[in-house]
């Protein structure tokens, strides 16, 4: 996909008469690698691309953090967590490392039979779930849960701010 300045407009082998080629997009991504995982596992099918957009960008550090904001010089009264108000407002923190997330992480693990983990970023919970296990589907459905989970965190904090 290229951007031609001239037209402001987006160019892609995936569009078709100006039409968004879906099937021909999703064939492509079927054949690449997961992306969150930089080639840990295969595209997983059953978690929205908004959710694995999300989960991308929050192990690049790319979601907008109180800690995130701040550094891009947007002034805000504070960038200490809302919730714990003991740390600084980190993607890491809001979806790992906060009390509330890991209250979160732990009874999902719980629920799944598993044993707690300690989890300190984004990146270590695709990593967990990208070699969980031996059975790809269970190990689908379980890093399905944990993305979820790490998405709905991410809405309840917006929630609970805006
Ligand atoms: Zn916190």
């Amino acid at each position: 996909m290229r951007h031609e300045e001239a037209g402001g407009t987006w160019v892609s082998s995936f569009v078709n008469d100006g039409k968004l080629c879906v099937a021909a997009l999703r064939d492509r991504i079927e054949r690449a690698y997961f992306p969150v995982c930089d080639g840990n596992f295969s595209w997983l099918k059953m978690i929205p691309l908004k959710v694995l957009g999300f989960i991308w960008r929050a192990k690049k550090s790319r979601i907008p953090s109180a800690a995130a904001l701040n550094n891009r010089g947007v002034a805000l009264e504070s960038t200490v967590c809302g919730v714990c108000n003991t740390t600084e407002e980190t993607g890491d923190h809001i979806l790992v490392t906060c009390s509330l997330a890991r209250n979160v992480l732990r009874m999902i693990l719980h629920r799944c039979g598993l044993p707690g983990m300690d989890f300190h970023s984004v990146s270590d919970i695709i990593d967990y779930a990208s070699r969980w296990g031996n059975c790809p589907k269970k190990r689908r459905r379980l890093t399905t849960i944990l993305f979820g989970a790490i998405w709905c965190l991410w809405k309840a904090r917006n929630d609970r701010i805006f």
